[in-house]
């Protein structure tokens, strides 16, 4: 099976009067065709960042991708120029974004924007673009499409908003979406909502899907692998249910212990102690020793490779994954301790 993207050791950094952040430290992940791939982490590890290498829309300067490879469908992303990575995005590879008010125009209305897409890359008249438009609003079961057409994105409730984004993505049947926090600003059952429409049309579209939180509680029923990030690094791959039943890092232990849990309802919430490291000074060692309950000396010292996870009782590789942890069904741990965490 190949890959759909293969993202490997990926270094982005951006250079500011204060000093370099080491935003993107050797990241590597993998989608196959029609997989949910969840980033995990808490605000600040480099998720959107990553994203945005991706899909080329990294800010830059200050951003500069200083290393690394984006195999998409066979062909390094970085080594496009910019028209061809332009036609990259939108047609093969598309994004929703957390905040559907400041993504949409507000001067245009949302038929205009939606059939931009087919006008544009498809080259479809107006009249036709706009029926496209009243077809998609359907698919993401807007209700009244052919009457709201005309109508303005902040005519519309978030939840709606964030369907109109979804439209938008999908408007050109892309292989590959990537969803960054696309539920984030909206209540909670909004959220359920627009979460399970959003896999819905993924398995319809047999779509890669990367969907980027801060909130494990979102991904447990969508996602297929889950990969967790902290400063900059990916410290975790499982399999979204052996990662819930059997965290193999101290860190994505500690996400685990702070969902809320109704089998614990009344017992106070764990948080993990301390703060994520400013990335321009990330502690010597593993960068999460600072906060971590299993550190020892060698933690403070050795920076832990990413290590194969194997374990009686854990999904066997479907044969794609490799030692990178980039792919298939293995595991990974940058962690010293694994084993402990493991049989924790
Ligand atoms: P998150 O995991 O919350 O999505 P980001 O990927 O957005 O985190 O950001 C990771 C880090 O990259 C930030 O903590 C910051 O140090 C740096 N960074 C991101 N965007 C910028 C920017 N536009 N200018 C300078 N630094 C940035
Ligand atoms: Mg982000």
């Amino acid at each position: 099976m190949t890959a759909l993207l293969d993202v490997r050791d990926l270094r982005v950094e951006f250079r500011t009067r204060d000093g370099v952040a080491k935003a993107v430290n050797g990241v590597s992940y993998s989608v196959a065709p029609g997989e949910t791939l969840a980033v995990l982490g808490e605000s600040g590890s480099g998720k959107s960042v990553t994203a945005q290498a991706v899909m080329g829309i990294l800010d830059s300067p200050p951003g500069h991708v200083t290393g690394g490879e984006i195999f998409f469908q066979g062909q390094d992303l970085l080594k496009l120029g910019r028209e061809e990575r332009r036609r990259v995005r939108g047609a093969r590879m598309a994004m929703i974004f957390q905040d559907a008010l400041s993504a949409l125009n507000p001067v245009l209305s949302v038929g205009e924007q939606l059939g931009e897409m087919f006008r544009v890359h498809r080259g479809m008249s107006k009249w036709e673009a706009k029926s496209k438009a009243v077809e998609l609003m359907d698919r993401v079961r807007i209700p009244a499409g052919r009457q709201r057409v005309n109508d303005y994105p902040h005519q519309f409730s978030g939840g709606m908003r964030q369907r109109i984004m979804i439209a938008m993505a999908l408007a050109l049947e892309p292989d590959l979406i990537i969803a960054d926090e696309p539920t984030t600003a909206l209540d909670v059952t909004v959220q359920a909502q627009v979460m399970d429409l959003l896999a819905e049309l993924q398995r319809e579209f047999n779509m890669g899907l990367i969907l980027i939180t801060h909130d494990l509680g979102v991904v447990a029923d969508v996602a297929d692998r889950i990969a967790v990030m902290y400063a900059g690094r990916i410290v975790e791959t499982a399999p979204v249910h052996d990662l819930y039943r059997r965290p193999a890092h101290p860190y994505t232990r500690g996400l685990l212990d702070s969902i809320p849990r109704l089998d614990r309802k009344g017992r106070e919430l764990y948080a993990i102690k301390g703060l994520p490291p400013n990335l321009m000074a990330v502690p010597a060692g593993c960068p999460f020793h600072p906060r971590c309950p299993r550190a020892r000396d060698v933690c403070r010292t050795d920076p832990p490779p990413l290590c194969t996870v194997t374990g009686p009782g854990l999904t066997v590789s479907r044969g794609a994954g490799d030692a990178g942890g980039t792919g298939g069904a293995g595991r990974t741990s940058a962690c010293h301790f694994w084993k402990d965490e493991l049989h924790a």
